[in-house]
């Protein structure tokens, strides 16, 4: 089979690689759709620190159970998890998930831009392979992950019905938060970007009125950072203005899997649209906003890095 390595920075290759082999509890998926994450691109541009596995925004078809395993079978379509964490260690007792140490340690097998994967014993023994509605195509399901994680960020920041909210950075993941936003607060909703489609798109799809980053400045209260910045990036603050305006700084990291079945019954139920079908649909013309769906092929990777970071899924089984 196919699949997609990181070899060195700004060095990925596909090569062919032995199908994996299933151990007791593992589950061989066939994948579908597999979106391509900043996190990928980060990786791929080696600012993330070195090396890394690509592809977690997975769906695919069961190909293949071993044989104890008896709550899924082949031929099901399911959305996988590439973290789990232990949910037993103090930090998931307190809900902390995406800090169990556990977490980062599990994965999918050999990655998510591989023909097939291998979703191992610990990941599907704590509900890592979720069932998918037959409404939910492949490609909607491999925007799952992603819209998981904005799920998780918007718990964290705690908003309340009638807080007036600003998403800075209109990608497909900013446009997923204002979605969500919308069923979360009664309050005035603002997206800021500096590429006036995204900002169409952002009152398209519930944003009370937009701000081109370009021109306006705004101010925040509790700020909440999504998204992997680079290897050890930092931001200058005014930490007078933090403690005497009393700003609130929090951070969200991934998602598990209850968040992901939120995210699931969501867009089954059409409360969620995501970007990449919309933007086809709203035909937007600009060079930025390009939904391109990126195939791969043996030994290239055909993949533009500019336009890659504006899809939200890029890579699909031949
Ligand atoms: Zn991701
Ligand atoms: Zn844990």
């Amino acid at each position: 089979m196919l699949a997609c390595f990181l070899e060195a920075p700004r060095k990925v290759a596909v090569k062919d690689v032995p199908i994996p082999k299933l151990a007791a509890g593992d589950i061989l998926v066939r994948m579908e759709a597999s979106g391509i994450c900043g996190t990928d691109l980060e990786k791929i541009e080696g600012q993330l620190g070195p090396g890394g596995i690509l592809g977690h925004e997975v769906s695919g078809t069961i190909e293949k159970v071993a044989d104890n395993v008896t709550d899924h079978k082949p031929g099901e379509r399911v959305v996988a998890h590439h973290h789990v964490p232990c949910y037993q260690c103090p930090d998931c007792s307190n809900g902390n998930y995406t800090l169990c140490n556990e977490f980062k340690m599990t994965n999918i097998d050999p990655c998510g831009f591989a023909e097939y994967f291998r979703v191992p014993q610990y990941n599907v023994g704590r509900g890592a392979v979720i069932p998918l509605p037959p409404e939910l195509s492949f490609e909607e399901a491999a925007m799952i992950e992603p819209a998981s994680c904005c799920i998780r960020a918007i718990r964290r920041a705690n908003i309340k019905q009638g807080d007036n909210i600003l998403v800075v950075g209109l990608g497909p993941t900013g446009l997923t938060q204002i979605q969500l936003l919308r069923h979360a607060t009664t309050g005035k909703i603002f997206g800021s970007d500096t590429v006036e489609a995204r900002l169409r798109l952002g009152k398209k799809l519930g944003a009370d009125d937009t701000i081109n980053a370009l021109k306006e400045d705004v101010q925040a209260h509790i700020v909440l950072l999504f998204g992997a910045p680079s290897h050890g990036a930092s931001y200058p603050l005014n930490v007078s203005e933090l403690f005497s305006r009393q700003i609130t700084l929090l951070s969200s990291y991934s998602c598990v899997e209850a968040e992901m079945e939120e995210a699931i019954r969501l867009v089954s139920e059409k409360r969620i649209l995501f970007i990449a079908r919309l933007s086809r649909e709203a035909n937007c013309d600009s060079k930025n906003t390009n939904a391109h769906n990126h195939h791969w092929s043996k030994g290239s990777l055909e993949c533009n890095k500019d336009s890659a970071r504006e899809s939200t899924f890029s890579f699909k089984n031949p």
